[in-house]
């Protein structure tokens, strides 16, 4: 029978410790009464911004949109030291959602700044946890893709260090080439393990199903990353934003199980939605009439619930968009179901 029949979510998926974090930290600010902030968007997930929205907390561009005395969330990606200190000035409350990792990050920059290090950062230029850290080492050199590294000078003493969401492979092949480039060479390894485990499982789900769903942002380094990994398993991959990506069942003709995984700031129940719409999409009528059901059994597969979005109980959004049962949003048991999706978690 021709169809989809099958649904696979990857392991360890769902909003990453420290995005979590800066998310809770947020809305225990707003619960407890203060006018509440975040400066910059906590993910580039415009559900999740939503909800935030209506438990009152607003995204901001600058600290100036932000009246003296309100609370101010850093978030995961972290800041530069100078942006806390204008945000102290103007007596704002400042809320440190940087993820520990980061911080460990900017903890080491510091160091090798103090210890003399001429410092190549593998980083996207751009990127917010970017812009924080050089405000730790503002004379690192950012390379990202390799035809950058040839502008990186030959010094006696060097030390290399990363984004977090850097992928491993690119960090090794760049500590090899800075071998040559070099007298000394110091490596700080500060890719995320988190990252790393996500790419592990995306790897693992990849292998056991025909094509592979990637959920995330689309300018998100680690989601890009995934899709990638996907591909050079062999499984033909597509990298969406979101559920409503999905309107042609045209793109699953040659699959029978698919499997689905996400970013680090893609919150589990979006994969949940995303699970589900491609059941109703392009299932076998019997996996069409089931998709709730199979998509629910597939979220109580991939995680256990202190791997999942953990969220303060006041707030449950994908259950409001996709009528998923309350404890697939909050990581509480998952109600019980029977299914005959999926070949199990890998
Ligand atoms: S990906 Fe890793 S370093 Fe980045 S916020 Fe998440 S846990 Fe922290």
């Amino acid at each position: 029978m021709s169809g989809v029949g099958a649904i696979l979510i990857a392991q360890r998926t769902g909003f990453c410790y420290g995005v979590r974090e800066a998310i809770d930290k947020a809305k225990e600010a707003a619960a407890a009464g203060k006018a509440t902030h975040t400066l910059g968007q906590v993910v580039h997930n415009e559900g999740v911004i939503r909800d935030l929205q209506v438990l009152g907390i607003e995204t901001v561009d600058t600290l100036d949109q932000v009246d003296r005395g309100a609370a101010v969330v850093i978030r995961a990606h972290g800041v530069r030291p100078e942006v806390v200190e204008r945000a102290l000035a103007r007596d704002l409350e400042v809320i440190d959602g940087t993820c520990t990792w980061v911080i460990q990050e900017q903890r080491e920059l510091a160091r090798l700044v103090e210890d003399g290090y001429t410092i190549v950062l593998l980083g996207t230029p751009r990127h917010p946890e970017v812009i924080g850290l050089l405000g730790f080492a503002p004379d690192a050199i950012v390379v990202d893709e390799e035809a950058d590294w040839t502008r990186i000078p030959r010094k006696k003493r060097m030390a290399l260090i990363s984004q977090s969401t850097q992928p491993p492979w690119k960090f090794e092949r760049l500590a090899a080439f800075l071998v040559s480039r070099s007298h000394e060479l110091k490596i700080v390894n500060t890719v995320c393990p988190v990252t790393i485990r996500r790419q592990e499982d995306t790897l693992a789900a990849a292998r056991a199903v025909d094509l592979m769903v990637v959920v995330g942002g689309r300018s998100s380094a680690n989601t890009k990353e995934l899709t990638r990994l996907c591909q050079i398993v062999g499984t033909p991959a597509i990298q969406i934003e979101s559920v409503h990506d999905l309107t042609d069942p045209a793109v699953f003709d040659d699959a029978r199980t698919v499997g689905v995984t996400g970013g680090t700031s893609t919150p589990i129940e979006d994969l949940q939605a995303v699970a589900q719409r491609v059941l109703e999409l392009a299932g076998t009528p019997e996996a069409k009439a089931n998709a709730r059901q199979l998509a629910l059994a597939a979220l109580a597969r991939a995680a256990t619930p202190a791997g999942r979005t953990t969220s303060l109980p006041a707030i449950q959004p994908a259950a409001d968009q996709t009528g998923a049962a309350p404890g697939a949003a909050t990581g509480e048991p998952t109600p019980a179901v029977t299914s005959a999706a999926g070949r199990g978690a890998p």
